[in-house]
């Protein structure tokens, strides 16, 4: 059956690609599963073989042997930080067979959100061939539950320049990477999913002229678009926030047929102006609806009458987003995507139906080799650290237990060996004999002062309750990030927060006290009661706060297609943190039974009592 499927991938890398035929992907896709353990023995003997030239396997000691066992006891468990040596020289030109039998000749490069800055990852056609992979295998099973016919998607996505690296390798980002290989839109019409907007959107310099344009051909399409997608929630919700703010100026582009003057990219004034021809009556229709709707609840449904559903990463750190995506989604639902990153793929959603909060991602068991570190091995280490340790003891994908949390090792065919990926997922089932996951949280520690453990999760579990006290003002959080102050003794943590709207200072105060009651792990509260941790603080900032941060990291050459909203601003993140103490207006503390607060914005605060 690997055989098979891996003649397809060949035949398809030759550049031909197949008709899509939704009931043999599911049929492959469930042999594969059926012998998960099989398939796993062959997919790692199919990749050491491919790369038993590269320097870093010859090292190991390997010796030609394949089998998982031998694998554990020659290979590393490795991080990022053990690899860097090897990429800067692939990086640098070195062209000999370091990581990969072929040698490496495009990086990706990722978001760098999660941990502060972009790492180069090795990217090769494999990586691309598991990319198809998990969209054919994914789609397949949504358009089962959910079809979807002759269709455009009205995507948001953004590729970011490629660029080459003094050693002649070309980088991107995965998803410019993915985007820009030869084959990507002939795939994604065989998967009825291609993007309305035209290449110049996808690829231009600007982000909010390529978001404003996507907008513009959702709406020139509004009849044929039967999905609305991004790689991530964020860029959804991020797109229709901003159509609350220009629909009036789309609608006059439509009405006139003349591209706004805040498009001044000529490649996509020339494409969009052959796209867009004066049509009043669809400009007054989207007027209508648009002034009919309430606080745009629905709004999706009503500007995309045949969308069938929404469609994006809205798992772990997109999960703050889904309540305003439900809003403008309204009755369509959510369909969570896969799940991966740039050192590869991982799983794909095959249960469509399950609400993401509830969603799963079967493994793919053909596209890497996958181990798990029970939880239980990392808990007396510090997780945040990329500690090396012999005493791990990684199990196999048949070995996992259900109920079970787990960090993630990957083997990939592009040069990763036992690479710690640094998620933490739960085993909820299992698809035949491949696990089920659930994605948890990233396992580095956000928060952590001194014997207090914090993670992402946490912290969203903290936001989500003070954002209910917030609610009774019908306001929102549109987003959040925390920070561990430790300039004045003792330390304490300090969360973020945009909201859209003026909240009143008892509201505010109540938040603050809700997040700090809301972080209930032992050490938290035991060091909050004996005045080890300080209380703790909440900080509103302006209105366009993340969007700052957004745009300072696209700066950085991430795209906002793979955006993640930092959930922790270390102190080496300078610039972060500074845009956030510059858009501070007002200060809330948490004393035992009392909240203060100080309003940055007026000169003579009677409630003010820090200095
Ligand atoms: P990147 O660094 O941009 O490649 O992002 C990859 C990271 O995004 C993964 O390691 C996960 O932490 C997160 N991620 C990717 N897919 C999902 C998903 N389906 N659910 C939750 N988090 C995800």
């Amino acid at each position: 059956m690997l055989e098979l499927w891996f003649k397809r991938v060949v035949k398809n890398m030759l550049e031909k690609v197949e008709e899509f035929n939704m009931e043999k992907v599911i049929q492959e896709f469930e042999t594969l599963t059926k012998d998960a353990g099989r398939v796993q023995r062959e997919t790692l003997k199919r990749i050491l073989e491919d790369n038993a030239s590269a320097e870093y396997l010859q090292n190991l000691g390997l010796n030609g042997r394949t089998d998982p066992e031998s694998f554990k006891a020659c290979v590393p468990l490795v991080t990022h930080k053990e690899l860097e040596p090897y990429i800067h020289r692939i990086i640098d030109g070195d062209t000999s067979s370091i990581l990969t039998g072929k040698p490496i000749t495009t990086m990706s490069l990722s978001s760098g959100t999660t941990q502060g800055k972009p790492k180069y990852l090795p990217w090769n056609d494999e990586l691309f061939e598991t990319t198809m992979q998990i969209y054919q295998t994914s789609f397949a099973y949504r358009n089962r539950e959910f079809p979807i016919k002759n269709g455009k998607a009205l995507s948001f996505i953004y590729s970011s320049k490629q660029f080459k690296t003094k050693g002649g390798v070309a980088a991107g980002t995965a998803t410019t990477n993915v985007f820009r290989n030869s084959r990507y839109k002939r795939e994604m019409k065989a998967l009825q999913s291609q993007c309305c907007s035209p290449d110049e959107v996808i690829f231009g310099p600007d982000f909010f002229q390529s978001l404003y344009c996507h907008l513009l051909c959702g709406l020139i399409f509004h009849e044929e678009v039967q999905l609305v997608s991004s790689v991530f929630a964020h860029s959804i919700v991020h797109a229709f926030r901003t159509f609350e703010q220009v629909w009036e100026e789309l609608c006059t582009d439509i009405k006139q047929g003349v591209l706004s003057s805040r498009i001044t990219v000529p490649s996509i004034r020339a494409v969009m102006s052959k796209l867009l021809k004066p049509n009043p009556e669809l400009a007054n229709l989207i007027h209508a609806k648009c002034v009919g709707l309430s606080n745009w609840y629905g709004l999706i449904p009503e500007l995309f009458p045949n969308a069938k559903y929404v469609y994006g990463i809205m798992t772990g750190s997109m999960e703050p987003y889904l309540k305003k995506m439900r809003h403008y989604a309204g009755e369509l639902p959510l369909l969570t995507a896969d799940y991966g990153s740039s050192e590869g793929w991982i799983a794909a959603n095959v249960n469509p139906r399950l609400a993401p909060e509830f969603a799963t991602y079967a493994v793919l068991p053909q596209i890497g080799y996958f181990e798990f570190i029970p939880l239980t091995q990392l808990e007396n280490n510090d997780a945040s650290s990329s500690f090396l340790s012999i005493d791990l003891n990684p199990v196999g994908l048949s070995e996992v237990k259900v109920g079970e949390e787990y960090e993630i090792v990957i083997t990939n065919p592009a040069g990763l060996y036992r690479y710690r990926l640094g998620d933490v997922v739960k085993v909820m089932g299992f698809h035949n004999s491949t696990p089920e996951l659930k994605f948890v949280r990233r396992s580095s520690l956000l928060l952590t002062i001194n014997i207090d453990k914090n993670t992402e999760a946490d912290l969203q579990l903290a936001v989500e309750a003070a954002g209910k006290v917030l609610a009774e003002e019908k306001l929102e959080v549109v987003d959040f990030t925390s920070h561990v102050d430790l300039s004045k003794e003792p330390g304490h943590y300090v969360i973020f927060w945009e909201i859209n709207g003026e909240a009143s200072e008892q509201v505010l105060g109540e938040c603050c006290n809700c997040l700090d009651k809301s972080f209930v792990d032992a050490g938290y509260t035991s060091s909050r009661k004996v005045n080890c941790i300080g209380p703790l603080e909440l900080r509103l900032v302006r209105r366009g706060t993340f969007q700052k941060i957004l745009e300072h990291y696209l700066g950085l050459g991430a795209t906002v297609s793979q955006y993640k909203t930092p959930r922790c601003v270390g102190p080496t993140n300078s610039t972060v943190l500074q845009i956030l103490t510059d858009n501070v207006v007002k200060t809330y503390l948490k004393f035992n039974h009392l909240t203060k607060f100080k309003d940055s914005r007026k000169k003579t605060c009677p409630h003010c009592v820090l200095s």
